[in-house]
């Protein structure tokens, strides 16, 4: 599942194409896609596209939105005379022509272009929601930003010590604590600072909390930066594998060597695949 860089890279590859434009009118080919009345979004203009946490939101003139939650297999295309942007899972539908086998729904803009929704296995919504409702939804499931000054060391401290059977990674991963990290980024950020991500959250010191606090930012701030990682299933808005994976210290890395020369192991922790360095990360 694309994770915050991975999505923020698709929403600055549509600002450019979608902001200014109206919704002329929607065609649904899955209409279990899309949860909401289209009556209120069509004929609206678009004002902003952004993220929040793992979220697509693009805001309305009318106070409405239309977020949009890639989750697994995911796309989104738009395409006009000129330009094509597409962004999501990398599975094929997302180079061929659209609409395709994959395409659940279809907005027709007022610049004569389109956005196409893929979903290969239609774990994704579409919902239609008004300000306060998107305001409501994303506080409910959402804890802060990771760069927002709202997520910072005592906030960390804070919710390490308030959920003492959980281990870190766990803590990491979970998006009401922390917005837009998931299994690459949690892997990456305990691997910097050199904590076991078994450890139980509450036994960290305040000097680890401190040094993952930077690991989080740090990591977050290069898969931006990379465009994304493109493994297994996301491509950025140009249809091109994002970089971060060049980057990768120990996510998906088991058997290989660490920087120290020590092999990365990989265990399962909390249902997922968990890489570390037992020699780094004690
Ligand atoms: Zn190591």
């Amino acid at each position: 599942m694309p994770e915050l860089p991975e999505v923020e890279t698709i929403v600055g590859g549509l600002k450019g194409f979608l902001i200014g434009q109206k919704i002329s009118s929607i065609k649904f080919l899955d209409r279990k896609r899309f949860v909401g009345d289209e009556k209120k979004i069509i004929g609206q203009k678009i004002l902003d596209i952004k993220r929040r946490a793992k979220l697509i939101i693009i805001k309305l003139e009318n106070n409405q939105n239309i977020v949009i939650h890639l989750k697994m297999t995911g796309q989104l295309i738009f395409k006009d005379k000129t330009h094509r942007i597409a962004g999501g899972h990398q599975s094929r539908e997302l180079f061929i022509e659209v609409p395709n086998i994959h395409t659940r729904i279809i907005f027709d803009l007022s610049g004569g272009g389109k956005l196409f929704y893929n979903d290969l296995i239609r774990y994704g919504t579409i919902r239609v929601l008004k300000d306060d409702e998107v305001d409501k939804m994303t506080k409910g499931e959402f804890g802060p930003e990771p760069f927002s000054d709202e997520f910072n060391k005592e906030y960390l401290s804070m919710i390490a010590q308030k959920n003492k059977s959980s281990n870190i990674k766990k803590i990491l991963m979970d998006q009401a604590l922390i917005a837009g990290v998931g299994n690459i980024y949690a892997n990456e950020a305990l691997y910097l600072a050199g904590i076991d991500p078994s450890r139980k959250s509450a036994s960290l010191s305040e000097g680890e909390i401190s040094s993952l606090y930077n690991a989080i930012l740090q990591s977050l701030k290069l898969g931006v930066k990379q465009q994304g990682a493109s493994i297994r299933n996301y491509v950025n808005h140009e249809g091109k594998k994002g970089t971060m994976q060049n980057y990768f210290k120990v996510y998906d890395k088991a058997g290989q060597k660490c920087d120290c020369g020590g092999l990365v192991k990989k265990i399962q922790l909390n249902g997922r695949g968990t890489y570390y360095c037992p020699a780094c990360q004690s």
